[in-house]
């Protein structure tokens, strides 16, 4: 039933006006998914046209130890006799050169979170490894795919504070962390989050508002599926446009669906319907309006891919040739050509982008030598002439 709190956001919504808070909560009781769709799709192609964007990526998992039990999660795992903590500088080295021969520009680090306040196995191989801390050692190699390869790094390390937003934003385009939920009751016994203290929604936005005090290109998004309701999910995205509009540096949100894994707690978990997704991706992007970058994981529901751009996405995300989806590992990416079929099918044009969305790198004469992003807005303005042999430039002016 349409009351007049929902009227009054769909007429919002078909205006392209921002939804105030009590608009975007009203749509929680809207089930018109036809219509919020075809809403959120006309205010995609208003604020991107017909592209739908991709990251060609190589997927490095530095460690797949974690401080965190997140009770659908296979990525994470304790110890195990004769498996190293962390991969190696060798062989991170590696991945990445696959990556760049494969022509991808991103190297995504996505690892678990702060391992070593949990095993004594991640304190004696950060040890061995010679860094104070997984930060410390991710900082080393991001820096070094970055020098050695000149793939842009990505690094999605978890929780962290200013300090080291700062500092990794040295090695890097882009950081992100997803929000998940803003709902701290599945923290609690029996939630998805209990036990896991890094998925707190308290300390994941204190990451997201340390990120825009540093300005840094950031990544988040909300999984849907977990136990949430529809107004928490709205209440989380909604916090999330609150710290954007403080500091104007969140460059994409995802829409991620809860798969149910094979060995985790909650394997028999019913997973999100389409319909669900669909909804909540139409009202995310009326909560963020046009110009925002929405995105869906197309491996993740390879059947749908048209359904998901009538939702209103413009961004595929990350789709690796060469590395799995570690997280989703039963869930392959879908070859490029097939991604530019389906894309093509629902209407639309399938462009490669860098890891940093093009609105957020500086222009080359802004940023200093040193500055990952200055080498990722050279590839994007251009190549730089006379650039010195093995520069991120050369490299990207090559591929
Ligand atoms: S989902 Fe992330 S934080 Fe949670 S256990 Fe897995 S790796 Fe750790």
């Amino acid at each position: 039933m349409r009351t007049r709190a929902i009227e009054e956001a769909l007429a919002a919504a078909e205006a392209e006006r921002r939804l105030a808070p009590d608009q975007a909560l009203a749509l929680a009781d809207c089930g018109e998914v036809a219509r919020l769709c075809a809403l959120a799709e006309a205010q995609a192609i208003a604020g991107h046209g017909l592209q739908v964007s991709f990251s060609k990526k190589v997927f490095i998992p530095l460690t797949q130890l974690c401080r965190d039990v997140c009770h659908y999660c296979t990525f994470a795992h304790p110890p195990r006799r004769g498996e190293p903590a962390y991969l190696s500088p060798e062989a991170v080295l590696a991945i990445a050169e696959r990556g760049r021969a494969a022509g991808c520009k991103e190297a995504l680090f996505t690892l678990g979170d702060q391992p070593e306040l949990r095993y004594g196995a991640a304190r004696r191989a950060l040890s061995a490894l010679g860094a104070a801390s997984t930060l410390a050692y991710l900082e080393a190699c991001a820096e070094r795919v970055l020098t050695d390869t000149g793939l842009l790094p990505h690094l999605n390390p978890g929780v962290m504070d200013e300090v080291w937003l700062r500092r990794l934003r040295r090695v890097s385009v882009s950081q992100g962390i997803m929000l998940e939920t803003a709902a701290s009751r599945l923290s609690a016994p029996g939630g998805p989050h209990f036990g896991s203290p890094d998925k707190h929604p308290a300390r994941r936005l204190a990451t997201l508002e340390a990120a825009g005090r540093a300005q840094v290109p950031f990544t988040t998004g909300i999984l849907i599926g977990i136990g949430e309701t529809r107004r928490e999910r709205i209440e989380a995205l909604l916090a999330i446009r609150a710290i954007n509009e403080r500091y104007g540096h969140i460059q994409e949100i995802i829409i991620q669906n809860f798969r149910a894994k094979p060995g985790t707690r909650m394997a028999a978990a019913a997973e999100p319907t389409l319909t669900e997704q669909l909804w909540t991706i139409a009202v995310a992007r009326l909560i963020f309006g046009s110009r925002m970058n929405i995105q869906a994981p197309p491996n993740l529901r390879p059947d749908a891919l048209a359904a998901l751009i009538g939702a209103g996405i413009n961004d595929w995300g990350g789709v690796s040739p060469v590395t799995p989806d570690h997280v989703n590992p039963e869930a392959p990416w879908p070859h490029l050509d097939q991604l530019r079929a389906a894309t093509e099918a629902a209407g639309r044009i399938l462009v490669e982008r860098l890891a940093v969305y093009p609105e957020f790198l500086p222009a080359p004469a802004a940023a200093g030598p040193a500055d990952p992003a200055a080498s990722a807005a050279a590839a994007s303005h251009g190549p730089e002439p006379g650039s010195a042999p093995g520069s991120t430039s050369q490299w990207l002016d090559q591929h």
